[in-house]
């Protein structure tokens, strides 16, 4: 058996970090069982699904290192939901009822009074055929109910039906069928609901794990007896706690919080996004992870809390920083390259600013101090402009190297009888323009002499 998971949005929004944590579960969860990933859109509610935001999400799937395995659209499936409903109908488990809004409600309300579940009463099971077709004649469509399979002998006796699964991420789990409505399957006009045509999809795309958010456990018990009603034996379950903003508000789509893309846009590295899309809310520390094989060693499922977990932004960017900061030439020749960074300078000068990086984005604003000098050089106090023009005078011959720094401020140093701060910031301020940055020491061979000398203020 190939492990197979799926991933299924509906394509009414772009993905949030939320929806990102479903995703990467299940993508970890196939890279460690050698699996496959099939990329689903729930796009059967047409007038909300758009193209835009399928080709948005597969954008932002592929940002995070996401490659699917097999791609597919329930709008284009209605064949075999129609085949699996009709299937329900033939078999008596799927039966019209007519009832209003407004009627099923008077009908909670007189059941909490009488102290019973508010449960459906399954009373649209007893109308006879002549009942409705009158009902049908006032104008009523039916909408259809899946008869969950919660009592022996008489439906209108129900019993406590436990249905069990060993959840792979929250362990045992138990739903009582004889607590939950028979499930609407399909709308009164025809349009079917998530229910089914999730379980059709899982069923024929052969899928071995449902992984997913805890808002799904009370269906899975539904969906565990729907699989069984259609023949089929239902997949493993796993069911991950959901991420809010650091108000605790739960993250939407539609709202647009949070978006990978706008973190994308943001100039954020994937992998600080996977890192704590997966690892928050875990017994793990959070952590920037440099690849997805190595998030993947860290990945445990079993170890997620059950609690909502918080995410805070902020946090993204201290990850985002330990990854820039730690990363390889080699891991970014190619991005320096894009933004003309590509001479013999490019690995010293990496080497020499990424630890003062925030974002990527930031080494061009390094590359032009290195090349240019400063944007403005109206920043040295007036008090120290006379020193630096002395500093500057006593610049030593090239060839520099890591060393000259040193050198070079010692003489200014003897010569000048400045030490400490009132020595290096001056200094740092006139060859930069800022009153922080990478170290001087590794900036002046970048530089050049010749360049330095043209920062002479
Ligand atoms: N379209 C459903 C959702 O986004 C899919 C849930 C599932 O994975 O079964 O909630």
């Amino acid at each position: 058996m190939t492990v197979t998971v799926r991933f299924a949005p509906s394509p009414t929004g772009y993905i949030h970090i939320g929806n990102a944590r479903t995703a990467l579960f299940n993508w970890l969860f196939a890279e460690k069982h050698g699996g496959r990933f099939v990329q689903r859109f729930d796009d059967t509610d047409v007038a909300r699904s758009k193209q835009e935001y399928v080709d948005g999400i597969l954008a932002d799937l592929e940002w995070l290192g996401i490659r699917p395995d097999r791609v597919e659209y329930q709008s284009r499936r209605f064949a075999a939901y129609d085949a699996a409903i009709e299937k329900l109908k033939a078999e008596g488990l799927l039966y019209p009822c007519y009832e209003t809004p407004e009627e099923l409600e008077l009908r909670r309300k007189i059941r909490l009074s009488r102290r019973l579940p508010p449960v459906y009463g399954r009373e649209a099971l007893k109308l006879t055929d002549a009942e409705k077709k009158a009902l049908e004649a006032e104008g009523r469509k039916p909408h259809w109910r899946f008869l969950l399979p919660n009592f022996a002998k008489s439906p209108f006796e129900t019993e406590r039906t436990e249905i069990h699964w060993d959840d792979v991420v929250r362990g045992r789990e138990t739903v009582d069928l004889a607590s939950l409505s028979d499930p609407v399957l399909v709308r009164a006009d025809g349009t079917y609901l998530y229910t089914p045509t999730s379980v059709v999809d899982d069923i024929d795309m052969g899928i071995t794990h449902v992984i997913r958010g805890d808002d799904h456990v009370t269906n899975t018990g539904v969906q565990i007896a729907l699989f069984r009603a259609l023949g089929s034996e239902p997949p493993a379950f796993g069911h991950h706690n959901l991420l809010t903003a650091a108000s605790g508000e739960g993250l939407s789509k539609r709202s647009g919080a949070l978006s990978i893309r706008g973190l994308r846009e943001a100039g954020l590295e994937p992998m600080a996004v996977a890192s704590l899309a997966v690892l928050i809310g875990t017994s793990e520390s959070v952590s920037a992870m440099r690849s997805m094989e190595e998030l993947a060693a860290h990945f445990d499922p079993a170890a997620t809390s059950r609690s909502a977990s918080k995410f805070d932004p902020d946090e993204l960017k201290v990850l985002n920083r330990a990854l820039l900061h730690e990363m390889e030439f080699g891991d970014v020749r190619e991005r320096l390259a894009a933004l003309g960074i590509e001479s013999a300078k490019a690995e010293p000068f990496w080497l020499a600013v990424r630890g003062n990086l925030d974002i990527f984005a930031d080494v061009a604003r390094w590359w032009r101090i290195v090349q240019d000098g400063p944007a403005d050089k109206s920043g040295l106090p007036a008090d120290d402009l006379e020193f630096v023009r002395s500093a500057f005078g006593l610049l030593p011959p090239e060839p520099w190297d890591g060393s000259t720094f040193r050198s070079w401020t010692d003489r200014v140093k003897e010569t000048t009888g400045r030490k400490g701060r009132p020595l290096f910031a001056p200094l740092r301020l006139a060859l930069t323009g800022l009153s922080s940055g990478p170290e001087l020491a590794d900036l002046m061979p970048l530089m050049g002499r010749e360049g330095i000398l043209a920062r002479r203020p």
